[in-house]
């Protein structure tokens, strides 16, 4: 039986379906709908400072922000949500990574697709066996200690020439993309691992081998060619080998073999070459670009359903459409982004209360406010508004800005504390070993594999 009052149902709580719950819960009154929000955690994570939390520098849960406590009158369903039937109206709901009891199957009014991306995996034989990514906490937990773990292998070996092999493999890392993901990660991590490897004692900080992979011309192409040469400068100065102009052909147990030829033994490899819309989007059987649900500029995807964030693909009306053979191109798209994300969940709250007859509908617009990208120690690259900043002046603005983003007060002051106490006292370096390797693949830890074979879709 359906509910009396109309059933406003969100699935995903992260950048977009948290800001779209925090607007309805504002602007409609508790008699107006229910609100549902569906996640398989009962937190967002702050995935920019996720870089952070593999680098040690934060700990894990000052980036997770409680849903419930940020949401007032939002009843959390825990689960992934497997599919959503347009017809039917309904959402079938799986059960939680922490248990359940099977698959549950909620009703909805109004329904807003909001569970942003996972990491594009490429054809490429070995990737999805051996390749790690960098969008979840256990991710993130996993890579820490499994670098700690190598480290610790490598220390423990024999000085015997017939383990000089196994112990630079052990020391070796190969990332892939070299985006704000991939060179935060790689500029943070090797910064954290050079103060920390003199506390084994057979190592050298020197013998951590990291190498930067990506198939174009520069690194954080994101931030232009300015701040992307900084960047590419303090990596090099470090001793991190940044290969441009390459990509990955294949991956074996332990080698990476370059589109060069060039062949690299280790036992390390991140990647965050890239994102696709959640593979979800594809069991609405609505038209996709690259997996993400295409809207209309007030991120309408059809009746009675929204998208928002990584996971669609909406109109950018502040960019201007370029122009092809003397023709019109359609409008860009908005990049995916937090900075996005949490604004169209602005915007959609108050579309979505607007079609419940709570004030009026409005298009999109946000002008891009500029990428910060935190190198590690006092280097970082910003640039606000348009103006390149780079060192301790665009460090500040790099944690200025994500200290204001964060939504969470509680968080921001662990958050705060963290990075204060991490810069005075001695670097952390426990391993804790949580996540079971097999966790930390791409497939298991985002949960790439759940869902049914996609409804045919219009276009893809
Ligand atoms: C390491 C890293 C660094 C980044 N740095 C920056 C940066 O500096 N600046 C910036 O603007 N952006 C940055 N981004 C990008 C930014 O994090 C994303 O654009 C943003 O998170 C997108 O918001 P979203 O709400 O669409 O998705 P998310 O924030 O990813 O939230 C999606 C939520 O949906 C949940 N979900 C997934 N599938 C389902 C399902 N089937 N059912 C229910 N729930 C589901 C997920 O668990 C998650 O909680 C970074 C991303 C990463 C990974």
């Amino acid at each position: 039986m359906r509910a009396t009052r109309a059933q406003v149902v969100v699935i995903g709580g992260g950048f977009a379906g948290l800001h779209a719950l925090r607007r309805l819960e504002r602007v409609l009154p508790p008699e107006a709908a229910d609100l549902v929000l569906v996640s398989p955690t009962d937190y967002l994570v702050y995935s920019p400072l996720l870089p952070d939390v593999v680098a040690s520098a934060l700990e894990p849960r000052h980036v997770a922000v409680s849903l419930r406590q940020v949401l007032r009158r939002t009843r959390l369903v825990l689960g992934h949500a497997l599919s959503a039937d347009r017809a039917d109206r309904t959402v079938d709901v799986g059960p939680s990574e922490r248990g359940g009891d099977g698959t549950v199957t909620l009703a909805w009014d109004r329904l807003l697709v909001a569970p942003g991306s996972v990491t594009r995996r490429f054809p490429i034989p070995g990737m999805s066996e051996q390749a790690h990514g960098v969008k979840t906490l256990t991710e993130a937990l996993f890579l820490r200690d499994h670098l700690l773990t190598q480290l610790d292998i490598a220390d423990s070996l024999p000085r015997e020439p017939a383990f000089d092999a196994e112990r630079r493999e052990r020391l070796t890392v190969v990332a892939v993309g070299a985006g704000y993901t991939g060179t935060e990660v790689v500029a943070q991590t090797h910064h954290w691992l050079r103060r920390v490897a003199s506390r084994w004692t057979h190592l050298d900080v020197s013998d951590v081998r990291w190498v930067l992979v990506d198939v174009s011309a520069t690194v954080l192409p994101e931030l232009g060619p300015r701040l992307g040469a900084y960047a590419l400068s303090v990596l090099r100065r470090r001793g991190v080998e940044v290969r441009l102009g390459v990509s990955v052909a294949s991956v074996e147990r332990q080698t990476v073999t370059l589109t060069d030829g060039t062949v690299v033994a280790c036992r390390t490899l991140v990647w965050s070459a890239g994102i696709a819309g959640s593979p979800l989007m594809a069991t609405l059987g609505l038209p996709l670009d690259r997996g993400r649900l295409l809207t209309d500029a007030q991120m309408r995807a059809d009746e009675g359903i929204w998208a928002v964030g990584d996971a669609a693909a909406v109109p950018d009306l502040a960019r201007q459409p370029g122009r092809r053979s003397g023709q019109q191109k359609p409008p860009p798209l908005t990049a995916p982004t937090a900075q996005h994300a949490q604004r169209q969940g602005n915007v959609v709250g108050h579309n979505i209360a607007a079609s419940l007859g709570h004030g009026r509908a409005r298009a999109y617009r946000h002008k891009d406010l500029g990428l910060v990208a935190d190198l590690g120690g006092s280097k970082a690259v910003a640039k606000p508004l348009g103006i390149e900043i780079t060192g301790l002046p665009g460090k500040a603005i790099a944690r200025g800005y994500h200290l204001m983003a964060l939504p969470s007060m509680s968080n921001r002051v662990r958050v705060l504390n963290d990075w204060v106490l991490n810069a005075v006292l001695a670097p952390q370096s426990a391993s804790l070993s949580v996540v079971r390797p097999e966790d930390a693949l791409i497939a298991t830890a985002q949960s790439t594999d759940i869902y049914p074979s996609p409804a045919s879709s219009p276009a893809s």
